[in-house]
Parts: structure tokens; sequence; C-alpha cells
């Protein structure tokens, strides 16, 4: 336990009350993971607990809701008083939270047993639920009557498959069922919510197993993905259905990069729109194109940033365009996609590679060539964008060319002469091909 976790409980316990470090927290170290956040849970009223803390900085994170944050030592921890959460209201959230002076009634409110423990140097371990027994059996299962827990907050459907991916553990049957039954309930859930639950899953070391199991779950919030679910490809280059090549091409990720994920795991979406039969088998001309405007929608209904809407998107978009590993070409990748991009996208490509049919799944030695030219061209400071071009806007003023659109067509020019190899990236011979080009 931090100090500075142990200095709070004490502080809390000279005054009376009883504290204990809770959730998570107790989790992570019981499982010799380093937790996220130390969360106590508390005998003391909120008040109670500002004015023991008025020393430190705090934060008012959910005062309603018992939940005082104290930065002791430099460390945030959230201080909550022990609560009933009584009756929900839309499948998410407790009407009236009502305080409690049994860390009893705080456990039982928690919603696996793996969480719902709670430790104190000294007394050691609070398991009213056998969370101990869960964590050696590798085991999520609800605090309680699963179906009745789903139906109090919905979004405890989703928390139980994200901590099975991430913990790579079972979910037990009973929890199982209700997760498969209860699972329409994630409609009254805000996408935000959904969102973090879902990227927290498919970065989790069992994703590909719990997406598999669960994509009836998925389809609550990604319908289009349950499209792909046996959608039978009808050509000798793959042997899976389209879900379970994604599955599969996730399974060789081996970053835990969420855009790079997310494109694996969307990279075909498109397949099953577009798909056409001739006597040689299926096709599926255009499903990057139309994958895009999947991802587009997915991500959006998701509320994901603009950053990873637009990255996941290039890279479904180009997943299935040919790379050579000549200099030009990958200049010209390079003025269309970021370094990072480009990585990723050698990455998701690879992935998809191996999950072909095995005799089409070697993946070709580009893919490790590409990132090695990529450095190399950063390092030598190669001419790739407007910002290295040796010549600027100014330059093509002074030769008497009018501010505006016509100056960024002209220089988009000159750079995609010089990254063709056709001009020199120098002063000179730029000015006099600009001059050139203004005489046209
Ligand atoms: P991590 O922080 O690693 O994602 P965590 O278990 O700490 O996992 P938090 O969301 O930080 O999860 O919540 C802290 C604790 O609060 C949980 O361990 C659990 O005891 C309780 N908790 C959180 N959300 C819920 C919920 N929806 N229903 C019931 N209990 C919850
Ligand atoms: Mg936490």
């Amino acid at each position: 336990m931090p100090c500075a976790v142990a200095k709070a409980i004490a502080r809390l316990e000279s005054a009376g009350f009883e504290a204990f470090a809770v959730g998570g927290c107790v989790r992570d170290s019981m499982l010799g993971r380093t937790p996220n956040d130390w969360d106590i849970t508390t005998s003391a009223r909120p008040e109670q607990t500002a004015a023991l803390f008025s020393d430190c900085r705090t934060v008012e994170t959910g005062i309603k809701h018992g939940t005082l944050t104290v930065i002791m030592d430099g460390m945030p921890l959230e201080i909550t008083t022990f609560r009933n959460d009584g009756e929900y209201a839309d499948n998410r959230h407790p009407v009236k939270v009502t305080f409690s002076t049994r860390v009893e009634d705080d456990l039982s409110r928690r919603d696996f047993t793996v969480n719902a423990m709670a430790y104190r140097d000294g007394r050691g371990l609070v398991d009213l639920f056998d969370g101990i027994g869960d964590l050696t059996r590798r085991r999520i299962a609800c605090v309680g009557d699963p179906e009745t827990r789903f139906r109090e907050d919905g979004l405890r459907i989703l928390r139980a498959i994200r901590f099975a991916s991430v913990l790579d553990f079972e979910i037990a049957p009973e929890t199982t069922d209700a997760i498969h039954a209860c699972r329409a309930l994630l409609q009254n859930i805000a996408a935000e919510r959904i969102r973090e639950e879902f990227c927290k899953l498919i970065c989790g070391v069992g994703a590909v197993r719990i997406l598999r199991e669960y994509h009836d779950v998925i389809a609550e919030f990604i319908p289009e993905l349950e499209a792909c679910v046996g959608f039978a490809q009808n050509t000798k280059y793959h042997h899976l259905d389209v879900f379970a090549h994604s599955l599969a091409a996730l399974s060789y990720c081996k970053t835990d990069d969420l855009v790079t994920r997310l494109s694996i795991l969307l990279h075909d979406v498109g397949k099953p729109l577009t798909y056409t039969e001739d006597e040689n088998g299926g096709h599926f001309s255009g499903h990057a194109a139309a994958g895009v405007e999947l991802t587009e929608r997915i991500l959006r209904r998701l509320r994901f940033d603009n950053a990873t809407q637009s990255a996941v998107t290039v890279l479904v978009e180009r997943h299935d365009i040919p790379i050579v590993a000549e200099e030009r070409a990958v200049k010209r990748l390079m003025r269309r996609m970021s370094e990072e991009n480009i990585l990723r996208l050698m990455e998701i490509k690879r992935c998809d590679r191996l999950a072909h049919a095995p005799e089409y799944s070697v993946p070709p030695p580009e893919l490790e060539r590409i990132p090695v030219m990529v450095r190399e061209l950063l390092a030598a400071d190669a001419c790739l964008s407007l910002k290295t071009l040796r010549i600027k806007g100014d330059d093509l003023i002074a030769l008497g060319v009018p501010a505006g659109k016509e100056i960024g067509r002209l220089l988009t020019e000159l750079l995609d002469a010089v990254i063709e190899g056709d001009l020199e990236n120098e002063r000179d011979t730029l000015l006099q091909e600009a001059k050139k080009r203004i005489k046209k």
C-alpha cells in the first residue's frame, strides 16, 4: 500500500472513523498488478472527511455521492463514505444514495466479487463474497443476483466482459447467462461510458476470446460487426468467415495501441455490404470504401475524438492497398500519412495477412522494409512536405503570383515533382521551375 494511502487511512482512524482501501486497488494489488488509482471507503461523512483533510488540496468530485478527492503527498485519493445505493432509475443511476456506518453495506453495492474487497493494514481483508476465491479461480461473478444487478445498472454488463478481457478471467455461468439475457439494457447507457469500457476491452489480453463469446453484446452498440459474424467469404484466400477472420487478425496484433486494434477489428466491416459472387467464388470489391463509411458512423456514434476517428478511418481505407518498398512510393505515402500511422498500417497489414488461409498467409517482406525506409528518409530530412520545400509562398509572390489559392497549388506541384524525383529540392532550381510554370 502506498505511503499516502496508509497515511490517509491512519488519519481517518485516529479521528475515530473506519477506513479501508477498496475495490480495484485491492484486487490489482492481490494480482500483483499496479492499481490505476487508490480508492478509500470510510464511515466518515463527506463534510467530516473534508474537515479532516483541510490541510490538503481537495476536489469535490461527487459530494452528492459521498466522494471527495484528496491530494495526499501529490497522490489523488478518492475518499468515499460507506454507501447504500437503494433503488436505481433508468438502469444506471441510484435514485437516492444513503450513507451507512457499515463497510458491509458498501461492499454489497459493488459490482463483482473481486471488486468488493476492502483492506487495511492491521485488520487485513474484509471479503464478504469470496472475492479471494474468485481471484484464485480467475473468475468474474456478480455480487448477488446477476440479473438484478444488471437491471440496476446496465453498464455492469460491459464492465463484466471488460474485466474478463483485461484480467484474462472466465465469467461465472450465472453471470454469463445474465449478460446475454440483459444485453439490451445497454441501449440505456451513455455512448461515452460504453466507449470507455469497449476500448479497455479490446486492448485486453483476452479481447479475442471475449469478442467471440460476447459478440451479441457488442452488437448492441456496433450492429455493423454482427453482420460479419458467420459471413462466409467463399474464396480460396480465406478459410474463415469475416468476423472470425477479423478476430484472428486481432489475435496476431502485438500492440495495445487502441487505434491499431480498432482498425484491425473494423478493417473488413464493409465486406457484407459489398459481396458479389461469380464462377470464381466470392468478391468484395469496394469493401474498404464501404468500410470507411461504416467506420465513420460507428466511431461517431460512440463519440470517439476526432484524432481517433480520422486515424482509424484512414487505416481502414488503406488496409488493402499494396505498397511497394520503393523510395518514391514510400515518400508518397509519407505525404499522406504520419510516421505513426504508416507503422500502424504495416502492423494491420501483417495481422490481416496472417489471418488469411494458410497458403496465403505469409506477410510480404515490404512490411518490414517500409518502416526502415520511413526512418531513413526522416533521418535524412528528406523533403516530404511544404515545410521542408526550399521555397515558400513569399518567393512566389515575389515572382508576381497573386496571393491566394494559386500559391498553394503551385507549391504543391513543385513538392510533387521533388518527391517524384523530377526536381532537386534546391532553391534556384525550384525558382526556375516556378517561373516556367507561371509563364504557362
Ligand atoms: P480500473 O480502475 O482498473 O478500471 P476499478 O475496479 O478500480 O478498475 P473503477 O471504475 O475505478 O474500477 O471503480 C472502482 C470500484 O467501484 C470498483 O472496483 C467497484 O467496486 C466499484 N464500482 C465501479 N463502478 C461500479 C458499478 N457500475 N456498479 C457497482 N460498483 C461499481
Ligand atoms: Mg479504479
